[in-house]
């Protein structure tokens, strides 16, 4: 699902080297490999840590997974802003810039 809104080599970064370039670059990976750090995936490489605790936090009704994350009914509205907050900011920026010319310097 991320990766269909966000293009995986998409860097808004200006230096591909930097600590929150490789953080996003990090969270892009695990969304669209579905390994980002849910409860079940927990569960099963600390075992003995987690003890089996899997309910997601939100909901409180499901275990907690990659998909879930996603589509849990409690924190959809939550996501469902955060996706209205950026496509707010984007089409802002978008305008400030749209009448500029493309360098490839
Ligand atoms: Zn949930």
């Amino acid at each position: 699902m991320y990766t269909k809104l966000v293009p995986r080599n998409f860097n808004g970064h200006n230096d591909t080297t930097s600590p929150q370039h490789s953080k996003d670059t990090k969270w892009k990976i695990r969304c669209s490999t579905h390994t980002l750090p849910t409860l079940d995936i927990l569960n099963r490489h600390y075992p003995l840590l987690m003890n089996g605790f899997n309910q997601c936090f939100f909901c409180e009704n499901e275990n907690e997974t990659n998909d879930h994350l996603w589509t849990c009914p409690n924190i959809r509205m939550t996501i469902q802003q955060l996706f209205i907050d950026l496509s707010t900011k984007l089409i802002a920026l978008l305008q400030k810039h749209a009448g500029q010319t493309l360098t490839t310097d």
